[in-house]
């Protein structure tokens, strides 16, 4: 198309202000207001100035787009007043999806956000004594509750009684474990190896330099907290004679780092961490563990064993562990940093602490996550309850959703049911799996990409795994209540 031809059709673009004096714009200024409709005419009619000088509007075309302009406003103003983060069905069966906002929260832990974030609350206010409090109260006397079995006799500082061959008792102190919060893991890995080791060396082996997803790499951590990394053994072995030969004057800290989304087999050994806590102890070092998921939860009870726990870790006599608060947990987005008290003191008198606190909507639903804990409550906990769902239930959901879909007329969507594995995600063993029963979805006219977009396209969008050809869904991390709603999307692609 020549200049001139461009330039006639520019000619017939209206003006911003033209259009504002229009009656249908004026209807829509008074619902949302000047400046909003300004904008999506501004963003309108450059959209329409893009097209003309890339020579994709003829005079014809140009007509057909002014005829609609109103509408473009509109659909452009709704789509910039509208939310852009959305919530939508997860049926990968994965439970902890990263890209999915990790652990959806208890309800009780939204309550509870809403009812202590809407009003003023005494997040650092004591009210006892009238005076400032710490926003940490909050939830370290929960992990103390939950935390208070892993006291080891030596670490409360607690009296052995009993006497003779009775069975020894320890009479635990209240604070034998103390628990910080911080914004993420990554960031109470920054803060604790800042704390411990800052100017000297930590002991590492190079079995768990792992990255972790979203560009977590211990490395990269390590060198942003100031201390150097002493790396032992090589990828696949590493013998605690190798750590102990690494330990200098400069040595401040022995680290081991929980491999969240790879395994080593074959040919591998790695110290027990019971050797671990005998080398740190002779030698006086503590020893920290990086647990990624850190579960509150017996796995074993849902029958996944090598996962291990926070108790099982600071049982075992590690002195610092670190674990996100929006993984195993089921609560919303934080890293916890959990153990020695004079360690853990140290970390929360470092400036950097400050700088990676959480606000009052962390401790309020951590709080109430921690509390269903205490109360045994585990089902109050989404991912809890995702992950005690049997087969069986997961099956007669699936069942009700298939016959509910052949119910209408179903012409070219195929719906079979098929044995497969949920997968715990978010920094369990990549082994971590459990027995569920899968929607297997095959279409006619549409490939198995082009079902799974049609899927991601409902309201609330629907995301799926795709595996040999078909979309599979698991309802394993489908919320029951969204049964209905996915039943009707799958008949409407029949
Ligand atoms: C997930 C994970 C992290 C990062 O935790 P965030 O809470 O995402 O910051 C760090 N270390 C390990 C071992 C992990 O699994």
């Amino acid at each position: 198309m020549s200049t001139a031809n461009k330039a006639a059709l520019f000619q017939k673009l209206p003006s911003t202000d033209e259009l504002l004096r229009q009656s249908d714009m004026q209807a829509l200024i008074a619902q949302e207001g000047h400046s909003a409709v300004a904008e999506s005419i501004r963003v309108v009619l450059a959209r329409l100035r893009q097209e003309i000088s890339e020579g994709q509007l003829d005079e014809k075309s140009l007509d057909l787009a002014l005829g609609g302009l109103s509408a473009a406003v509109e659909r452009q103003l709704r789509q910039s007043l509208s939310y852009s983060l959305r919530p939508l069905v997860n049926a990968t069966g994965v439970i902890l999806h990263t890209n999915l906002g990790r652990a959806p929260l208890a309800v009780a832990a939204l309550d509870h956000a809403r009812a202590t974030a809407s009003t003023y609350s005494n997040l650092e206010f004591d009210l006892a004594a009238g005076e400032r409090g710490k926003r940490d109260i909050h939830v370290d006397r929960l992990f103390q509750k939950l935390l208070a079995e892993a006291v080891l006799p030596e670490q409360a500082g607690g009296k052995r009684v009993g006497t003779g061959a009775s069975p020894v008792q320890v009479e635990r102190s209240s604070a034998a474990v103390s628990t910080i919060v911080v914004n993420n893991n990554a960031a109470a890995v920054l803060l604790a190896l800042n704390s411990l080791a800052e100017g000297g060396e930590v002991i590492v082996s190079r079995g768990e330099l792992v990255e972790i997803g979203g560009s977590f790499r211990i490395p990269d951590v390590m060198s942003k907290s100031d201390a150097t990394l002493r790396e032992v053994g090589t990828t696949n072995r590493t013998r605690i004679a190798d750590y102990e030969r690494a330990i200098n004057e400069r040595t401040r800290l022995l680290l081991r780092v929980h491999r969240s989304n790879f395994e080593i087999t074959g040919f591998t050994e790695q110290p027990g961490l019971d050797e671990l806590v005998a080398l740190a102890r002779s030698r006086r070092l503590p020893l920290m563990e990086d647990l990624g998921s850190g579960a509150l939860f017996d796995l074993r009870s849902v029958g996944i064993n090598g996962e291990p726990g926070v108790l099982d870790s600071l049982r075992t006599g590690v002195d610092i562990v670190t674990y996100s608060g929006d993984k195993l947990l089921g609560g919303p987005q934080a890293g916890l940093i959990s153990g020695r008290p004079d360690l853990v003191a140290r970390m929360r008198s470092n400036s950097l602490f400050r700088a990676l606190r959480v606000d009052k909507l962390t401790y309020a639903a951590l709080e109430a996550t921690l509390l269903a804990y205490v109360k045994h409550d585990h089902d109050a906990v989404p991912v809890l309850r995702m992950m005690r769902l049997s087969k069986e239930e997961i099956a007669r959901r699936a069942e009700k959703i298939i016959s509910d879909v052949e119910s209408g007329q179903l012409q070219r969507l195929k719906l079979q049911l098929l044995d497969g594995e949920s997968v715990i995600g978010g920094g369990a063993a990549p082994s971590a799996v459990l027995p569920t029963r899968l929607i297997a979805l095959t279409h006619a006219d549409l490939s198995a990409d082009e079902l799974n977009a049609r899927l991601r396209a409902a309201t609330p969008p629907i995301i799926a795994r795709v595996e040999d050809g078909r979309v599979l869904l698991d309802l394993r991390t489908v919320f029951p209540d969204q049964d209905a709603n996915l039943a009707t999307v799958l008949a409407s692609l029949s």
